[in-house]
């Protein structure tokens, strides 16, 4: 194909044959982007179980007590449908900045890049640059690969065990995690339950397989998102592109030469040494690439160096590369995202909000309807169970709402209870069959606060069925 010919950017199918990707590392303004956001985010994870509020650990997903606990929130399982709205909100987001931006999450986010790029800069700085390292595996054992290999195996094994020990106390809490030792024969040891063992052990395993050996394989074969992708792409979503018109006939030239019959493309294969998928971005757009930029970074320094202007590869559309037309900025798809998430958000932070932290649950005796007490009062028996979903201590008061000829008992009026603590309160309530209508009458008991800050109401029926 000439340059002067209409150009459509191919779409390539993967290649599962590929070997081994030794990427080369680059520096430049796209690569210092994600560099801050991957270890912004990585210290974020590393951080966030250290951070205590009112006393106790800010972020604890406890599935032992079936609590989680989110900063001064504590939800139980009955509020899982605030996660399920939040997964929700969480995959329109990333579908609008998929739609948008391309695969921006998968370059500069997804925890598979920022492991998988640790784990190659482990072994850049034990082994050496890409060359060292194609040198390295191809050479034959000695003493001196068995060591470097081991040192390897063994930062990425510390790694992996700190990455799955961060994990593990989201669930299990730092205090347990860390500070719960016991003494075995003379030899502390933790006091952890066979299901941390088991999950420290899984979680390393994990990382250690994911980011050592997966890598790029994870993205290209087994993320659905890396599969999907494509078709949310349209002609105005950002991608990184070679400018087939500019750099085509490729070739090598003479330094501070530009023969006429090439294009830019000097043939340097500096964007292919630095992808760390192992992809050439000028056979077009690939299921592979993950738009990290490190072949835009490379290529502009090589373009600085030849003297040519920067951009032959670079962060663009389809409408701006192949029509020569401005990028629409906003377009229906987008627009329809933002009204959609504006809605969700709405939504969210509304019931977020008018969330009351104190849960009741009122449920009958099964063994009897109703009986009859020695006053001849009918009597019908209940359990009310309260949840303080507070992060502080409250005592609550139940109130039965005023109604003719009927009365409450309880065993004790007030009820203190713990952040995150449930009783089971047992009560009755009795009705003077000369006053009460026979059958079914609706009740509603209120639950309140000392304080008077928090306050539930909920239906229930006594009934005279059963005399
Ligand atoms: S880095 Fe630029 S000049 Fe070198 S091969 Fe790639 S596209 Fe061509
Ligand atoms: S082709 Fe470029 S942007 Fe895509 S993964 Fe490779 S280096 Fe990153």
């Amino acid at each position: 194909m000439s340059a002067q010919q209409p150009y459509k950017i191919p779409v390539h199918e993967l290649d599962a044959t590929k070997k081994r990707v030794h990427p080369r590392f680059v520096t430049g303004k796209y690569q210092n982007i994600r560099v801050v956001s991957m270890y912004f985010l990585l210290a974020l994870f590393l951080i966030l179980p250290w951070i205590k509020y009112d006393d106790r650990q800010a972020i604890l997903f406890d599935f032992a007590q079936q609590r989680f606990y989110i900063f001064g929130l504590t939800f139980l399982p009955q509020d899982f449908y605030f996660f399920a709205f939040f997964f929700i909100i969480s995959a329109f987001t990333l579908f609008m900045v998929t739609v948008y931006a391309g695969r921006v999450w998968c370059g500069y986010a997804c925890p598979q890049t920022i492991w998988t790029h640790m784990y190659q800069y482990v072994e850049k700085w034990v082994i050496g640059d890409r060359n060292k390292r194609i040198k390295f595996d191809k050479a034959p054992m000695n003493a001196e690969k068995i060591a470097k290999r081991s040192l390897v195996y063994f930062i990425w094994f510390i790694m992996a065990l700190i990455t799955a020990l961060t994990f593990v106390s989201y669930v299990v809490g730092t205090q347990d995690l860390y500070f719960s030792w016991q003494s075995l024969g003379g030899i502390p040891f933790p006091t952890w339950s066979t299901m941390t063992w088991s999950f420290v052990g899984m979680f390393t395993f994990a990382t250690y397989v994911n980011a050592g050996y997966m890598r790029e394989h994870m993205c290209t074969h087994i993320c659905p998102y890396g599969r999907f992708q494509s078709v949310m792409f349209d002609k105005d979503t950002l991608i990184v592109s070679y400018d087939y018109n500019r750099g085509e006939p490729r070739g090598t030239r003479k330094k501070g030469t530009h023969p006429e019959n090439l294009g830019d493309c000097i043939e340097c294969t500096m964007c292919v040494q630095v992808c760390p998928t192992g992809i050439d971005i000028r056979d077009g757009l690939q299921v592979e690439c993950i738009q990290c930029a490190a072949c835009i970074d490379a290529c502009n320094d090589v373009m600085d160096k030849v003297g040519y202007p920067r951009g032959l590869i670079r962060y663009t559309t389809e409408r701006q590369l192949v029509e020569k037309e401005d990028t629409k900025i906003i377009s229906p798809r987008i627009f329809a995202y933002l009204l959609l998430l504006t809605a969700l958000f709405g939504v969210l932070i509304y019931t977020l909000n008018d969330r009351v932290p104190l849960e009741i649950d009122i449920r009958r005796d099964r063994n009897a309807l109703s009986s009859i007490n020695a006053q001849g009062s009918i009597e019908n028996s209940y359990i009310v169970k309260i949840t303080n979903k507070t992060q502080d201590k409250h005592t609550y008061n139940i109130a039965l709402e005023p109604q003719k000829g009927m009365s409450l008992q309880l065993r004790f009026n007030d009820l203190p209870l713990d952040p995150g603590e449930s009783y089971d309160m047992p009560l009755s309530i009795y009705g003077d069959p000369a006053v009460i209508d026979k059958g079914q009458t609706p009740i509603v008991l209120t639950v309140e606060s000392d304080d008077g800050k928090y306050k539930v109401s909920k239906e229930n029926i006594f009934t005279t069925q059963g005399q």
